[in-house]
């Protein structure tokens, strides 16, 4: 469900979870573009710590990107937000605790804030403060990405390179999308080859 429109005398959030390689960014960017198309007046943020691509675009991985603000903390959204009707947050999961009460003032205040964000670290844990959003938002989606390794719909991020770092900034080539099965936080290995279309995955597992 994807709300249109400027919000009539109240606000809401809306949140975009996923892992790797599920277009999170993008959908954020198709939002905000259609509410730019509708003159609305939209800002975008992203923290400071993601300095992938370039420093002040929000960039996906497909070359989709929208000028934003890079901010150390929560606490400049609200100094920045400005008269914007629609405000954009890339890469929830870096802001810290306070992203979520800044959220849902700047809601309480009449505007439309959408999130953008991973939802697990690459051990699984929910990655905080994501879960905190997802349970004040109006508008929660779950992108899915889909198996590097067998094609089934995948909402885990596979670490393939041994470090210990809650995430590595800019390193897409360290991950992998997998799905519940072959997610393997303890192991480290790319895939090699991916499993053929149509593998009977029960004789695979024996
Ligand atoms: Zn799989």
């Amino acid at each position: 469900m994807n709300p249109v429109g400027v919000p009539q005398g109240t606000g809401w959030i809306e949140v975009v979870v996923g892992c790797m390689f599920s277009g999170k960014t993008e959908e954020l960017i198709r939002r905000l573009r259609r509410a730019q198309f509708a003159r609305q007046r939209v800002v975008v943020f992203k923290p400071a710590l993601d300095r992938r691509y370039s420093a002040d675009h929000v960039d996906s991985h497909s070359g989709q990107k929208i000028a934003s603000f890079v901010v150390e903390g929560p606490g400049e959204l609200l100094r920045l937000a400005g008269d914007a009707q629609v405000i954009g947050i890339d890469e929830g999961q870096f802001f810290g605790p306070d992203l979520v009460s800044v959220c849902e003032q700047l809601a309480n205040d009449g505007r439309r804030v959408i999130v953008a964000g991973l939802d697990q670290d690459y051990l699984g844990r929910p990655f905080d403060p994501m879960p905190q959003l997802l349970a004040v938002a109006e508008y929660i989606t779950k992108n899915l990405a889909i198996c590097m390794r067998c094609g089934n719909p995948a909402d885990r991020s596979q670490r393939v390179v041994n470090r210990d770092a809650r995430f590595l900034v800019g390193e897409t080539d360290a991950y992998e999308a997998r799905c519940r099965r072959c997610w393997n936080p303890s192991s480290f290995e790319p895939v090699q080859e991916p499993l053929p279309l149509g593998v009977n995955l029960a004789e695979e597992r024996r």
